[in-house]
């Protein structure tokens, strides 16, 4: 049986944050597919097709560490929908803190509601990395902050660019 997970998220850019989670649930899943939202009304701060290729060149590392399969789909409705689409029966998220927490334990028991046939699996974040949040990165970036500490280079790069833009 091929165990198939489905990691929702904005990706806005994608942190070491972000990273932590994908690398930590390849060890244990056999192929993983990063969705990307598109929400229509919703302008994101990287365009789609930057965020998507920023996470698959962050992710070549991960597959050839793991083995396990990364793919990377855009998704602009349900996440239980998308992850089923993507043939997953598992969707992945990840903790920081109490708000995380109650935030995604309560949507993880309405996606279970929605479709009783999909488990989410919450990794608690990593104590070098659980400080990380996308929105935080943005703003130190506009304020003129080295994001360094918290991005991989190829992202730090695309930040940087998008604000001169
Ligand atoms: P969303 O807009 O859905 O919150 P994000 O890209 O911000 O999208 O986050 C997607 C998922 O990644 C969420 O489960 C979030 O909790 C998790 N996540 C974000 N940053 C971190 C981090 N530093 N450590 C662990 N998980 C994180």
């Amino acid at each position: 049986m091929t165990r198939t997970g489905f990691y929702p998220g904005s990706f806005d850019p994608v942190t070491f944050g972000h990273m932590d989670i994908i690398a930590r649930s390849a060890r244990f899943l056999d192929a993983l597919v990063l969705g990307v939202g598109v929400h229509h009304g919703k302008t994101p701060f990287l365009p789609t097709d930057v965020r998507l290729r920023l996470l698959d060149d962050a992710c070549e590392p991960v597959r050839t560490a793991t083995g396990c399969r990364i793919s990377i789909v855009t998704f602009d409705g349900l996440a239980v929908n998308a992850a089923r689409d993507a043939g997953a029966g598992v969707i992945v998220r990840g903790l920081r803190d109490a708000s995380d927490f109650d935030y995604e334990v309560q949507m993880g028991q309405m996606n279970a509601g929605l479709a009783p046939d999909m488990e989410t699996v919450f990794l608690a974040a990593s104590p070098a990395t659980r400080m990380i949040a996308s929105s935080l990165v943005k703003q130190i970036a506009k304020m003129g902050g080295d994001i360094s500490p918290f991005v991989p280079e190829a992202v730090n790069a695309a930040v940087l660019k998008a604000l001169k833009s």
